[in-house]
């Protein structure tokens, strides 16, 4: 049976309500204190060893969105390598870590020119793709403000990332949200209608988390370009996705700053771009627009303060290690990775189209996608893969599964698929665990 938790049904209206607060109990912050004496490092190593034991493998590709395993033990090295090299540098001054400077530099103009972006563009990279989001938010807001608007809105589909409510709710802006298609895209129609004159930018996916589906990029950005607002397409996972599946001949609608209304583009490098954690892109379309994500202060004692980001001090290491696997892989690399990826999402999708029961939401274009069933309880399926090591994400809307496949999923393509399918054929009653992305 289906649990009632999990069938929670969307806000019926466009207007998303925000929460804040905890979730759960607030863990007690005084359970652990400063030992008196330090421990020898043998003896911390041995602890975080145990610990980490009882975390998922990173490198089992049994998980699914959190991490993007390649499994290729040059490229680990490599990442491991360059990490190790900057991990005490900062990169809050560029003019103490030029270099530094120069990789962020060269990131941000290598996947400038992986979506196209046009001469006088500028950018940053951030901590991930949420602050890449926060700081476009930021941007948007800003030119709303100067265009005399009081309470921006952000226009984003129903199927955006949290991120953006997010940034509406850090930045005092309201959050429209632009209902689906039949197939899980936004509904042009109904965003042309949610259109206000406080609308500062429209969001579209290129493409999105829940279900792997694009947004008609180009036509929002289109109606976003009529009334002279921003346009921010979510190349968060598609960023490092979308450009190599046009390379192999994929048929790739118009979704980066080839499409004359994109002001602003997000793309994760420790996503499909295979660095570690902390790295991520925003680019716009106009020079003077990245003006406004920085911050400056000087009326302290210390001089001018200036930054980009939210992040003061902010890590050099991913970075560093972003531009290397970018140097490594190049375009060949990334797109002989694709090649393998999409060998591995056409098993797995060609198993699901022979489930009887069992359906795709919309038409997923890369390695993310969902799944969902009237007669299958899905998260009883979900039950029995968690219980085989399968850590599966489920969806709430629609009900059902979750899958985000990374290259290295390619060697255990075949059990994962027997796994799913015996799992569809004989599961129990679902033991009634929630969806949750963090
Ligand atoms: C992951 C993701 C984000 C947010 O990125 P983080 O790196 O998790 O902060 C935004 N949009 C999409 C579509 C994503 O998949």
């Amino acid at each position: 049976m289906v649990s009632a938790v999990a069938r929670a049904a969307r806000p019926a209206g466009p207007r998303a309500e925000i929460q804040y607060g905890a979730p759960m109990d607030i863990p007690d912050a005084t359970q652990a204190r400063l030992p008196h004496t330090g421990v020898a490092a043998d003896a911390v190593l041995a602890e975080v060893d145990a610990r980490q034991a009882r975390e998922p493998d990173v490198h089992g590709a049994r998980l699914f969105g959190l991490v993007y395993p390649t499994g290729r033990h040059d490229l680990e090295e490599l990442i491991v390598a360059v990490n190790n090299r900057y991990l005490f540098g900062n990169a809050l001054n560029p003019f103490k870590f030029p270099e530094v400077a120069r990789f962020e530099g060269e990131v941000v103009a290598m996947t400038g020119g992986l979506v196209h972006l046009p001469e006088g563009g500028g950018g940053s990279m951030t901590s991930g793709g949420t602050e890449s989001i926060l700081m476009s938010m930021l941007v948007n807001r800003e030119r709303a403000h100067a265009r005399g608007v009081t309470r921006p809105q952000i226009l984003a589909p129903a199927s955006a990332h949290p991120a953006y409510a997010k940034a509406a709710h850090y930045f005092g802006m309201e959050y429209v949200r632009i209902p689906l298609d039949a197939e899980f895209r936004a509904d042009l129609d109904a965003a042309r209608g949610l259109i206000t004159a406080d609308t500062a930018v429209v969001v579209a996916s290129a493409f999105n988390y829940p279900y792997g589906v694009m947004d008609p990029v180009a036509e929002l950005a289109g109606l976003a370009h009529e009334r002279g607002i921003g346009c921010h397409v979510d190349g968060c996972i598609g960023g490092f996705v979308l450009p190599f599946l046009e390379v192999l001949g994929h048929d790739v609608p118009p979704w980066d700053f080839r499409v004359e209304g994109v002001t602003e583009i997000s793309a994760d490098v420790h996503k499909y771009g295979y660095t570690a954690k902390g790295a991520s892109v925003v680019l716009h379309r106009d020079a003077d627009w990245f003006g406004h994500q920085f911050f400056l202060y000087d009326q302290w004692g210390a001089g001018l303060y200036g930054s980009p980001g939210v992040a003061g001090a902010k890590p050099a290491a991913p970075i560093a290690t972003a531009w290397a696997v970018m140097q490594s892989l190049g375009l060949d690399g990334y797109t002989e990775i694709m090649r393998g990826l999409v060998a591995t999402v056409a098993k797995v999708r060609n198993a699901i189209d022979e489930l009887d029961d069992v359906s795709l939401v919309g038409d997923p274009i890369g390695p993310v996608m969902a799944m969902r069933s009237d007669t299958v309880d899905l998260y009883a399926v979900a039950d029995v893969l968690d219980a085989r090591g399968w850590h599966i994400n489920r969806n709430t809307d629609p009900y059902g599964l979750h899958l985000m496949l990374s290259p290295a999923h390619g060697a255990v393509v075949d059990e994962l698929i027997s796994d799913l399918v015996d799992a569809v054929t004989h599961h129990g009653e679902s033991q009634g665990k929630e969806a949750r992305y963090s």
